[in-house]
C-alpha cells in the first residue's frame, strides 16, 4: 500500500487532478447553467442545473474536505452564508449557543435574523468550558458554534471539551476555523461535526474572492439539510470564484505558514514596544488562551493579533486617538478591513463594529502577510512614533 501523501502534496497538485480530454493539470471554468438530459428522460449524468451543483465545486470541496479529514464539503457564495446555512438547517425553538467574541456580521445576524426566526440564541464566554456547559438547555440545545482563535481579542476556544458538552446534550459542535486554517488546526480530529470558513480569507488568500465553505464530519441529516439549503437559496459560488478558491488553496500551505512566522516574530517585538499596551495573540506564553491554543494548533498560532496601542494622558492623547493615528500613519501596512491575504491589513476595529463591539477602542487588529517581517515591524514603530509625536508638535 502506498503511503498517504501529505496534505502539502494533495493541496499543490489539487489532488493531482487532470483532465482527460486535453491532459490539462489545472481544471475548465465551466460556465454552463444546464445539462443535457438523456432521451430516455434519465439525467445519468446526476447534473440538472447548476444552482444545485456545478462541476467548478468537485475539486475546492474534494481538497478541502481531505484537508479538514471531513466526509464532505460545500463551497458557499461567502463565509456568512456558509455559516448561516449552519443555523437555517435547525428549526426554529432550538437553542443555540454562540460565543460573545466572535466575528461581528454573524453575531449581528444570530441576534437579529436567527432570534427572530425563532433560535434561542445565547452568547457565553466560549473561552470558557464551565460557561459553555452552564449554557446547555437539555433536550433544547442542538449547536454550539466556537470560532477560534475568535475575532478580534483572538480567544480560543477548546474544541475537544466543547465537543464534549454538545454531544452529551445531543447537539453538534460548529467551529468557525477562518483564522487557524486546517494548516494548523483540524477541528474534525478533535470532535467537531461542521467547520467553517469564510474561504475569502486564507483559503482563497489574495483578496479577490468572496467564499464560503463548511466541512461535514459524516453525510447526515443535518448536512443533506445544508446542502438542500444552498441550492434552493442560490447562496451558489460563482464559476470563476471557485477557479479562484482552487487556485488560492495550492499555495495555501507555504503561505499561512509564513504569514504565522512573522506574525509570531511580530508579537514578541510589539510585546516589548514601549507604547504598545498589549499584544492579544494565541502563540504569546502569557496570553490567555495560550496552553489551550498549544494543544490544539500544530505548528503555529496563526497570522492575526490585536495590539493595544498606549495613550499618554499627559499629553492628553488617549489610547483610541493613539491607535487611530498609528493606522493614519502606516505605509506598508493596508488600512482596510478583512483578513487572510497575502498583504498585511490593519484596521481600528470599534469603528467598524459600533455600539457593543468588545474591542477596546484602543485595539488595533493585525493580519498579517507574508512581506519582510522587517518591513511590517519598521513600518509600524514609525507609525507608533508618529502618532505620538504629532500630538505633541
Ligand atoms: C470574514 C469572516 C467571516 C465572513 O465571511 P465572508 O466571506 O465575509 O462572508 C466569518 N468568520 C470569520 C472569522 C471571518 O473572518
Amino acid at each position: 500500500m502506498k503511503p498517504p501523501l501529505s496534505p502539502e502534496t494533495l493541496a499543490a497538485q489539487a489532488l493531482g487532478w487532470v483532465d482527460e480530454t486535453t491532459r490539462a493539470v489545472v481544471p475548465p471554468i465551466h460556465l454552463a447553467t444546464t445539462y443535457l438530459r438523456d432521451p430516455d428522460n434519465q439525467y445519468r449524468s446526476g447534473r440538472v442545473y447548476s444552482r444545485a451543483d456545478s462541476p467548478n465545486y468537485n475539486q475546492p470541496e474534494e481538497l478541502l474536505a481531505k484537508l479538514e479529514g471531513g466526509a464532505a464539503a460545500l463551497v458557499f457564495s461567502s463565509g456568512m452564508s456558509a455559516a448561516t446555512a449552519c443555523f437555517l438547517a435547525l428549526a426554529p425553538g432550538d437553542h443555540v449557543i454562540a460565543p460573545k467574541v466572535m466575528y461581528w456580521s454573524l453575531r449581528n445576524w444570530l441576534m437579529n435574523f436567527a432570534t427572530h426566526w425563532g433560535l434561542l440564541v445565547e452568547f457565553v464566554d466560549a473561552a470558557s468550558v464551565e460557561a459553555v456547559r452552564a449554557a446547555v438547555m437539555p433536550g433544547k440545545t442542538k449547536m454550539i458554534w466556537l470560532e477560534t482563535p475568535a475575532n478580534p481579542l483572538w480567544c480560543v476556544s477548546d474544541i475537544a471539551a466543547c465537543a464534549r458538552i454538545a454531544h452529551d446534550a445531543g447537539a453538534l459542535l460548529a467551529v468557525d476555523s477562518t483564522c487557524a486554517t486546517p494548516v494548523f488546526t483540524r477541528p474534525i480530529e478533535h470532535g467537531a461535526d461542521l467547520v467553517m470558513h469564510a474561504a475569502t480569507k486564507y483559503l482563497a488568500g489574495h483578496s479577490d474572492v468572496i467564499a464560503g465553505a463548511l466541512v461535514g464530519a459524516r453525510d447526515d441529516e443535518h448536512w443533506k439539510r445544508i446542502r438542500l439549503i444552498r441550492a434552493q437559496l442560490g447562496t451558489i459560488l460563482g464559476s470563476l470564484e471557485s477557479f479562484l478558491l482552487l487556485r488560492g488553496m495550492r499555495t495555501l500551505y507555504p503561505r499561512v505558514r509564513t504569514a504565522a512566522e512573522n506574525a509570531q516574530w511580530l508579537a514578541s517585538r510589539l510585546a516589548a514596544h514601549p507604547l504598545v499596551e498589549a499584544v492579544l495573540f494565541p502563540g504569546l506564553p502569557g496570553f490567555a488562551g495560550h496552553q489551550v491554543a498549544a494543544q490544539q494548533m500544530a505548528g503555529g498560532f496563526g497570522a492575526m493579533m490585536s495590539i493595544r496601542v498606549k495613550g499618554a494622558p499627559a499629553l492628553n492623547l488617549s489610547g483610541e486617538a493613539a491607535a487611530i493615528a498609528v493606522a493614519a500613519q502606516v505605509g506598508v501596512w493596508k488600512r482596510a478591513t478583512s483578513l487572510g491575504g497575502v498583504e498585511s491589513l490593519i484596521e481600528h476595529r470599534a469603528s467598524i463594529e459600533g455600539a457593543g463591539t468588545p474591542a477596546p477602542a484602543d485595539l488595533l487588529r493585525l493580519s498579517v502577510g507574508i512581506e519582510a517581517k522587517e518591513d511590517l515591524y519598521a513600518d509600524l514603530d514609525q507609525a507608533l512614533a508618529a502618532a505620538h509625536r504629532r500630538n505633541t508638535a
